[in-house]
């Protein structure tokens, strides 16, 4: 079985937003165990931990304070995935509605909790080179 890919937060890593984690038991099991790589692309793109919540709006990642952050997390989003690909990796569970990670659904900029479908930047990247994401959220329902 190839390397999976994961979001840094799933493996208890604490790189989200509001400085936590949104880390699950069997995932970050994994991930001790050596059996995934984790990837943060908003702190890859040189991002803060904590760092203002964004959401993509018409295209661009803008956050709370107003500022375009899009190409901070497209930039991050490059770098996880040289990561990815450098570790061979064909499956993602990446984590659901960031405006990185977010695979199948995000929200839709307008801080209001509110899903659409839709890619999250590094999601839309992962998924163009091959690689087949699900989110936390399906990953969860299958067990
Ligand atoms: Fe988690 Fe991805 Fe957000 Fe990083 S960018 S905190 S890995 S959801």
């Amino acid at each position: 079985m190839s390397m999976i890919l994961i979001s840094a937060c799933l493996a208890g890593i604490c790189c989200k937003y509001s400085g936590g984690d949104n880390g699950i038991a069997e995932i970050r099991k994994m991930y001790e165990e050596g059996k995934c790589i984790a990837v943060c692309p908003e702190v890859l793109g040189g991002l803060p931990t904590p760092r203002p919540c964004a959401e993509i709006q018409q295209g661009r990642v803008i956050n709370t304070e107003g500022k375009d952050v899009s190409e901070e997390y497209r930039k991050g989003a490059l770098l996880a995935l040289q990561k990815a690909e450098e570790a061979g990796c064909r499956e993602a569970v990446l984590k659901a509605y960031s405006p990185s990670c977010g695979c199948g659904e995000i929200y839709d900029g307008s801080f209001a909790h509110t899903k659409i479908k839709g890619n999250g930047v590094f999601a839309e990247m992962c998924l163009e080179h091959g690689i087949h994401c699900i989110s936390d959220e399906e990953y969860k329902e299958r067990k």
